[in-house]
C-alpha cells in the first residue's frame, strides 16, 4: 500500500488525483489539504490552509502531490524533498521559484521528484533515466491556447472569460490564463532546466494545437522519441502516484485510422511575449525566476479580477523583471524576500497600467 498526501485536493488535478486513487487498490489517502474548502472526512489527516508541512509530519505519507496553485505550494516541495520523500509535482510555481535550492534538497534527501506535468512526465518517460549527455534536446508542446493567431492589436482587450476558455484542457483558472499568455510554457521551460539538468538552449518550445503529442526528446543519433495521447491529466497523474507501476486508466487509446494529423509551428514571441520573458529569467538564474512567477502571480490574480487588461500582464512581469536585482538565495529565508519584493513591485506597476 503507497500511502499518500493530496495537497490541493479540491482543485482539478486533486480532484482528480482522488478518482485515480479510489480506483487503486495498491493507492491510499492518508492526507487531504484544500486551502479554504472544507474537506472533513476525505482521509485520516485533513488541513484546510495554514502550514501543510505540519499535516505532512503527522501523515508521514510515501507519496507526496502537491497540487496546490502557486508559491504557496513551496514549504510542501521542500518537505518533501528534503525528507526523501517521493514527490508527485504538480505545483510547478515552487520548482521554478525555488529551482537551486530544491534541487540541492532533493539530492540530500534521496527521493524522487516526478512531474505530474503533462509535458515533463511525458518527457521523463522518453528520457527513461538516460544521462543528459544522450540528449540533443528537450521539446516541449504547447496547444498556443485560445488566441494562438491572434495579433497584439486584437488581444488588446479580451475578457477573462475568453482567455478562460482553453481550446484543449479544462484546468483551474490561474493556469488556465498562463496558457492563455503562454507563461505556462515559460514557466515549464524553467521546470524543465530545473528536472532534467538541460540547459535552456537544448530546451526548445513549438506550437502543437492539438495536444497529442505531449513532449519529444531528441537524442543525438539522430532519433526522436514522443509520448502522445489524448489530453487527459488523469494519465500523467496516474503515472507519478504509482510509479513505476504504470496502471490501467479509463482514458481511451489514441484513434490513428480515425485520421490523426499532427501539426506543429513556431511561437509567436512577439505577440506572447511571457514565453521570452521567462526563457531570459531562466537564463539569467539567481531569484530571476522566483521574480518572473511572483510578478505573473500577482498580474494574472489582477486581470481575472478586472483589474488589468490581458496585455497588462506581461508589461507588469517585464516591469518587474527590470526593477529587481535577481541576487541568488542562498536559503529559503533569501528566496521568500524575493518572492515579497518582486510581488511588491508587480503590484505597484499593475495600479498604474
Ligand atoms: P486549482 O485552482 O483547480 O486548484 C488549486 C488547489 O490548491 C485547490 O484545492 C486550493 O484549495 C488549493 N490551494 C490554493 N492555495 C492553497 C494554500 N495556500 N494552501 C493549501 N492549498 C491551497 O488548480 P489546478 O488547475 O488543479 O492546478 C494546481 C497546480 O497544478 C498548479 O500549480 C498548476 O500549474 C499545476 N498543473 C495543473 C494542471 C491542470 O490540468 N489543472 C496541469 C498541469 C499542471
Ligand atoms: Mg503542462
Amino acid at each position: 500500500m503507497k500511502r499518500i498526501a493530496v495537497l490541493g485536493v479540491t482543485g482539478s488535478i486533486g480532484r482528480q488525483a482522488l478518482e485515480i486513487i479510489g480506483a487503486h487498490p495498491g493507492l491510499e489517502l492518508v492526507a487531504a489539504a484544500s486551502g479554504s474548502q472544507p474537506i472533513d472526512g476525505l482521509a485520516e489527516h485533513v488541513q484546510v490552509g495554514g502550514d501543510l508541512t505540519e499535516l505532512l509530519e503527522r501523515a508521514e505519507p510515501d507519496v507526496v502531490l502537491n497540487a496546490v496553485v502557486g508559491f504557496a505550494g513551496l514549504p510542501a516541495t521542500l518537505w518533501a524533498l528534503e525528507h526523501g520523500v517521493d514527490l508527485a509535482l504538480a505545483n510547478k510555481e515552487s520548482l521554478v521559484a525555488a529551482g537551486d535550492l530544491a534541487v540541492a534538497a532533493l539530492r540530500r534527501g534521496g527521493g524522487r521528484l516526478l512531474p505530474v506535468d503533462s509535458e515533463h512526465s511525458a518527457a521523463f518517460q522518453c528520457l527513461d533515466g538516460r544521462p543528459s549527455e544522450t540528449v540533443d534536446s528537450l521539446v516541449l508542446t504547447a496547444s498556443g491556447g485560445p488566441f494562438r493567431g491572434r495579433t497584439r492589436e486584437e488581444l488588446a482587450d479580451v475578457t477573462a472569460e475568453q482567455a478562460l476558455a482553453h481550446p484543449t484542457w479544462s484546468m483551474g483558472p490561474k493556469i488556465t490564463i498562463d496558457s492563455a499568455t503562454l507563461a505556462n510554457k515559460g514557466l515549464e521551460l524553467i521546470e524543465a532546466h530545473f528536472l532534467f539538468g538541460l540547459p535552456y538552449d537544448r530546451v526548445e518550445v513549438v506550437v502543437h494545437p492539438t495536444s497529442v503529442v505531449h513532449a519529444l526528446v531528441r537524442f543525438r543519433d539522430g532519433a526522436s522519441l514522443a509520448h502522445l495521447g489524448y489530453p487527459d491529466m488523469r494519465v500523467p497523474i496516474s503515472y507519478a502516484l504509482a510509479y513505476p507501476e504504470r496502471p490501467s486508466t479509463p482514458v481511451r487509446g489514441l484513434d490513428l485510422a480515425g485520421g490523426l494529423t499532427l501539426a506543429f509551428e513556431a511561437p509567436d514571441l512577439e505577440t506572447f511575449r511571457l514565453l521570452a520573458l521567462a526563457r531570459e529569467a531562466g537564463e539569467r538564474g539567481g531569484t530571476y525566476p522566483c521574480a518572473f512567477n511572483a510578478a505573473n502571480e500577482v498580474a494574472v490574480a489582477a486581470f481575472l479580477g478586472g483589474g488589468l487588461p490581458f496585455l497588462g500582464i506581461a508589461e507588469v512581469v517585464e516591469e518587474t523583471l527590470g526593477a529587481v536585482d535577481g541576487t541568488p538565495a542562498r536559503d529559503l529565508d533569501d528566496l521568500v524576500d524575493a518572492d515579497a519584493e518582486a510581488r511588491r513591485l508587480a503590484e505597484r506597476r499593475a495600479a498604474l497600467v
